[in-house]
């Protein structure tokens, strides 16, 4: 009775003790669970050499729970009785679950460790005390395959909601895990009648090897691509930090390079416009020189902040060079651009009166530009709002100017 409580891999012990099949199923376990070895301590390697980066501990658990697990499946005498089997069947089950809190580790959500933990441990207590004595070899392998397409299809979710970032490798390991949940799920109703390792059927060479083959495969596949993530976010971080300027925080001019030339490849509807303001503190040299640099700095920083508190959150700020910055404002009328102008001249003469105990009076003049997305390049734009911004300098600063259309 006691013996039937895991006949999988009952099965597959008395397969590999009594027949001369080319296939040693402990072999070939020992094969898989030295590559769970590898990958996992692969990733504790990492950890240890970031250190802090706990992160990598988490990609690592999965893979070194499989080799815990294989490591019990394949020897009998660890623990008495049917203990070390159970305990393997665990650890593998866990194993999924961790891959699930791997996933989420990756997104920097909380672990969840008791998720993985409880229905686990649910199937271990049913296994004990009903699979077992009620002679339910199937209902046993089913469950498992169902904790495992759980698994599986959680870490899918996980990768499904984080479509905010653009990684190029995340649709990918998306698909691998929702392909390995859909065939856990697909083979649960069979067990019955699959063989062993898939099923609760007597073992089979063939089952045996596909079983094996799409553990590895999910391992390596894994693995690889968490590893493929976790750089691609890095290259990704590098590439947007080029884009921002380290004093202000805004946009720089490679950022506005990029956008206004991507505006232009891209088709727009002929109506939608895009309206540039293009400002520059005055007077600004006598500041540095009366205030000192680092007056001058602050004054450079408090623009840029009272632009990006007077555009939308869809506006963009860019600092172009010096004190000279650009708020590129899409699907904008005259009047709105002229408006949030007035507001940026007016916000920052009221936040730069002082800076400190020091009556700085900073001031900036605004040259409005107007144009389509399509002639957004900074001939068209940028030159028209330089012109605008040239006049009001002339006409005494402190002040807006809008382009002629
Ligand atoms: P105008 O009203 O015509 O704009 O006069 P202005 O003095 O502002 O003219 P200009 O644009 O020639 O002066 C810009 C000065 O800004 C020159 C430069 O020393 C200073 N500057 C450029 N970058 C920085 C910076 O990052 N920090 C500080 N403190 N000063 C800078
Ligand atoms: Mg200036
Ligand atoms: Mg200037």
């Amino acid at each position: 009775m006691q013996n039937r409580a895991i006949p999988t891999l009952i099965a597959i012990r008395m397969l590999s003790s009594t027949t001369t099949t080319m296939i040693d199923i402990p072999t070939l376990i020992g094969y898989s669970a030295t590559l769970f070895a590898v990958i996992g301590g692969i990733f504790l390697f990492f950890w240890f050499k970031e250190s802090g980066s706990v992160r990598y501990l988490w990609f690592g658990l999965p893979f070194l729970l499989g080799f815990l697990g294989a490591v019990f499946l394949i020897n009998p005498s660890i623990f008495p009785g049917l203990w070390d089997l159970r305990l393997g069947s665990w650890l593998i089950l866990l194993a999924y679950g961790f891959a699930w809190q791997a996933v989420r580790a990756f997104y920097r959500r909380p672990i969840l460790v008791l998720a993985c933990v409880l229905p686990t441990l649910l199937w271990m207590a049913l296994s004990i005390l009903v699979f077992g004595p009620w002679n339910w070899p199937a209902a046993s392998a089913g469950m498992r395959a169902l904790i495992v397409a759980l698994f599986n299809g959680l870490a899918a979710y996980e990768l499904r909601r984080s479509d905010s970032d653009d990684l190029p490798s995340r649709p990918i390991l998306l698909w691998i895990f929702a392909a390995y949940a859909l065939f856990a799920l697909i083979r649960a109703p069979f067990t019955a009648i699959l063989p062993a390792p898939l099923g609760a059927g007597a073992t089979e060479a063939w089952a045996v090897v596909v079983y094996n083959l799409s553990v590895v495969t999910q391992a390596l596949l894994v693995g690889a691509f968490i590893i493929s993530m976790t750089r691609e976010r890095l290259a990704m971080e590098h590439y947007r930090m080029t884009l921002l300027d380290p004093l202000t925080g805004a946009y720089n001019r490679r950022a506005f390079d990029r956008q206004t030339s991507e505006w232009a490849r891209s088709s727009f509807p002929a109506r939608t416009q895009v309206a540039a303001l293009l400002f520059d503190i005055d007077h600004f040299k006598q500041i540095n020189d009366r205030f000192g640099h680092a007056v001058g700095d602050q004054i450079i920083v408090l623009a840029a902040l009272t632009a990006r508190d007077v555009v939308r959150d869809s506006d963009m700020v860019f600092r172009m060079g010096g004190e000279e910055f650009v708020c590129l404002l899409p699907n904008t009328t005259r009047e709105e651009a002229v408006q949030v102008a007035e507001r940026l001249r007016s916000s920052f003469q009221t936040a730069a009166k002082s800076i400190g105990d020091k009556p700085v009076n900073a001031t900036l003049s605004v040259g409005i530009s107007i144009s389509s997305f399509s002639t957004v390049l900074p001939d068209g734009l940028l030159r028209r709002a330089d012109e605008a911004l040239y006049q009001a300098k002339n006409n005494g600063r402190n002040r807006i100017v809008l382009a002629e259309a």
